[in-house]
């Protein structure tokens, strides 16, 4: 064994543990430590055994064992562990020393943690590492950000762990300056919870208005992976459809219907809002997981609302065929919104993000994974400057394909009184998109009579502002 390790780790909990022993599966020697110094131990002489682990019991024993400039990584709970190891290890380090937080982080905490960092003659990096335990320890996306110096000190390390696509290209690639890379796992994580929720839409739709059962929703999903909508979350929603349980009973049906989350939804909502980025599908799908909390109001609720009887009418197979093309359109929305707001961001924080290298990242190693982002990465590759996703020729075409099916379900799904908010908001962002004239021109109306707030004309340049009496005539 090297005597100095290659980079270091603090926090071996699921997540630390996996992604040491996959540096190490690659060739790294890896020191490791934790908070509660047992571990340590536990990890080196259990599953560490045999190889290539530099265990320490103090964080001077643990910063002194790294290879110069040495790459000190934590995999800590989110918050304030991650500012207290900060300072912890700071007086242990040199100029030209990394930090780096793999951990769920607020991008505002890593902006911050940069500057402090950098602060101190040292380098940060936030990084983003997704897939779960099992993306840890066999390739996870990883989204590095921070100080631009430190990547090509750990380009080599972390390309070598993270997964790779069928090409060999690695999913992981340097995402931008401060909490760019904390920012983009953040909408990453959004997205996750948009596809999740529109999923759940077309389960309910196939359950309760076609009245299909499981082994034939099974089929369904099974054959829609090996088209367009080819996807870990489809695959794994397959494979939900078709378990049952020791009894023979259905798990799914079984499971209490008030969904949890952990906030990063909820964070991806907020910085939209606070860009004033219409993000409207992610937003209905951290608020649908809201409503499922609200679990006895809603029983409640259901003995004494009446609303109609879903009834299907029509033709079956040609409505699941509607429900691929719903899903369809609505995941293009969701990225055009996920990624206008990742452009919004990079503008206000003067971030230079590589829209391209982000759709590969997320090819492998995360949740989001599917053959569709694929098609994303293609359209930045043929046009960097994209404005919006809608505006590719090829998203553009398989809307416009996908829009008669989808509008189907939503009227469909409206009038029978099931809740499809994730696909309708979506369909109504694609209207407002696709509308040379919104009825903004009422609101402006509205705000000048009551506010004076005054408002620009068509007929005049933009930039010079009016004002009416409204109750002066008339
Ligand atoms: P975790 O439960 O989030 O954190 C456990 C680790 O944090 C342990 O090493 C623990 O030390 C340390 N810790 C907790 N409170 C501390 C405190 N007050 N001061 C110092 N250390 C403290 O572990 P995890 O699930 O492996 O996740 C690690 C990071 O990766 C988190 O930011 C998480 O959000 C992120 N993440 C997790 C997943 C996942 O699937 N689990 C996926 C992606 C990202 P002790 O052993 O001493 O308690």
């Amino acid at each position: 064994m090297k005597k100095l390790a290659d980079i270091g780790l603090i926090g071996l909990a699921v997540m630390g543990e996996n992604l040491v022993l996959n540096m190490e599966s690659n060739g790294y020697t890896v020191a490791v430590y934790n908070r509660t110094v047992e571990k340590v131990d536990k990890f080196v002489n259990d599953r560490g055994a045999g190889k290539n682990f530099i265990g320490a019991h103090s964080i001077e024993e643990f910063c002194a064992s790294l290879e110069k400039p040495r790459k000190v990584m934590m995999l800590v709970k989110a918050g304030k562990p991650v500012d207290d190891f900060i300072d912890m290890v700071i007086p242990h380090l040199e100029p030209g020393d990394i930090i780096i937080d793999g951990g769920n982080s607020h991008f505002p905490d890593t902006i911050r943690r940069t500057e402090y960092v950098e602060s101190k003659g040292l380098l940060y990096i936030g990084t983003g590492v997704s897939g779960g335990e099992e993306g840890a320890l066999k390739g996870p996306s990883i989204m590095p950000g921070g100080s631009p110096d430190a990547w090509p000190h750990v380009k080599e390390i972390f390309q070598a762990i993270s997964a790779k696509v069928e090409s060999g290209e690695p999913c992981c690639d340097w995402v931008g300056e401060g909490g760019a890379g904390h920012f983009v796992k953040m909408v990453h994580n959004g997205i996750e919870y948009g596809d999740m929720q529109i999923i759940t839409e077309a389960y309910q739709l196939m359950k309760e208005l076609l009245g299909m059962n499981n082994d034939e929703m099974y089929e369904v999903f099974k054959k829609w992976n090996t088209g367009i909508l080819d996807s870990y979350l489809i695959e794994i929603t397959r494979d939900i459809l078709g378990y049952r349980d020791e009894n023979g009973e259905e798990t799914v049906e079984m499971i209490l219907d008030t969904a949890g989350q952990k906030g990063t939804g909820k964070w991806t909502g907020i910085s939209a809002l606070d860009l004033g980025i219409p993000l409207t599908l992610i937003g209905e799908s951290v608020f649908a997981r809201c409503l499922s909390a609200q679990k006895d109001l809603r029983v409640k609720a259901s003995k004494v609302i009446e609303g109609p009887k879903p009834e299907f009418k029509g033709d079956k197979k040609q409505f699941i065929d509607d429900i691929e093309s719903a899903l369809l359109g609505a995941k293009i929305i969701s990225y055009a919104q996920g990624y206008n707001l990742m452009m919004e961001a990079a503008s206000e924080h003067d971030w230079n993000l590589n829209y391209g290298g982000i759709a590969l990242m997320w090819r492998g190693g995360c949740i989001i994974r599917s053959v569709f982002l694929a098609d994303i990465k293609k359209a930045f590759d043929n046009n960097p400057e994209l404005p919006n996703l809608l505006l590719d020729p090829f998203f553009k075409q398989k809307v416009e394909e996908a829009q008669e099916g989808w509008r189907r379900v939503c009227a469909t799904a409206l009038a029978n009184g099931i809740p499809v908010p994730a696909l309708t908001s979506a369909l109504c962002y694609f209207d407002g998109f696709r509308s040379e004239r919104l009825p903004a021109n009422l609101l402006q109306a509205q705000r000048d009579y009551f506010g004076a707030h005054t408002y620009e004309r068509v007929d005049k340049p933009r930039g010079e502002f009016f004002h009416t009496n409204w109750t002066g005539r008339g």
